[in-house]
């Protein structure tokens, strides 16, 4: 029997990312803000579909806003790690990554009762360190790489990787990737950021975007019998409401394609049956 897996997940950033990047005057916080509004649309949406999903809720969000991520907890959902400060790994030391690490699993410990079993990275820049400090956490899965798109696959430790020389593979570890894609997340296909060098021009059709990530189901289903397809979105980004709108008919769309919508803890248990134990 072919099963099509749907992870939706939702990063709940919200001021999170414009201060690590400091963007800290009025609109860029209030931009994050928005998140808020957006976390509730989504939570009433997901409700009314039945559908689990999984947040990936920075330690600043958890202790900012607490009553927001409480919701989330109350409504069934899993709560995975995403960094305390949203600052990438990439531009840490390996000591402030794992202090980071451990800082934002205690405020997801407090929130739900158990450590967090999956992470990503912030702006998906993963450090050399960062598939160890996860092993050494205890985590299961990470969902920061793009080395596939619907099977989930074990992350490497040690690849060489010299200008003028070949790739050399390094080992697999035990970890989980369920790999991601920028062209499956809604912040690049929808926000507006200008900043002194760099323009990113965002504002597509919300349809559009909600067609070609249809389209990405449909080709999942014609190439493989068993597969894991992975929405990233953003509550401040996907809230709005024509973009809801065009969620909701996403929503349907898959259903009635016969897509199975899970957690991403559950689908990476599956793939860890189904791939990993003989
Ligand atoms: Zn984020």
């Amino acid at each position: 029997m072919p099963r099509h897996i749907v992870c939706l997940t939702f990063d709940f950033d919200t001021q999170s990312g414009f201060i690590a990047r400091g963007m800290t005057t009025p609109t860029p916080l209030s931009r994050g803000e928005f998140g808020l509004v957006g976390a509730r649309r989504i939570l009433a949406l997901l409700k009314s579909f039945g559908l689990r999903a999984t947040w990936f809720v920075p330690g600043f969000t958890i202790e900012s806003h607490p009553r927001a991520c409480e919701a989330v907890v109350q409504e069934g959902h899993e709560v995975a790690h995403h960094s305390w400060a949203h600052v990438p790994p990439a531009q840490q030391s390996r000591e402030e990554e794992e202090a980071d690490l451990v800082r934002a699993n205690e405020a997801i410990t407090r929130l739900t009762g158990r450590k967090p079993r999956g992470y990503r990275s912030a702006s998906w820049d993963l450090s050399e360190s960062t598939v160890d400090l996860l092993i050494a956490h205890g985590f299961m899965y990470d969902s920061s790489m793009m080395g596939g798109d619907y099977l989930p696959y074990r992350a490497r430790r040690g690849d060489r990787v010299e200008l003028g020389k070949p790739f050399g593979f390094g080992e697999e570890t035990a970890l989980i990737e369920m790999p991601i894609s920028w062209s499956l997340d809604d912040y690049p296909h929808f926000e507006f950021v200008r900043t002194a060098t760099t323009v990113l021009p965002g504002l597509h059709s919300a349809r559009t975007v909600m067609e070609n990530w249809l389209d990405e189901f449909r080709y999942m289903q014609q190439t493989v019998d068993w597969g894991v397809l992975t929405y990233t979105m953003h509550p401040y980004v996907i809230g709005r409401g024509y973009r809801m709108l065009a969620l909701e008919g996403l929503v349907k769309d898959l259903q009635r394609a016969g897509a199975v919508f899970m957690t991403m803890e559950d689908a990476a248990k599956e793939a860890q049956e189904r791939m990993f134990t003989s």
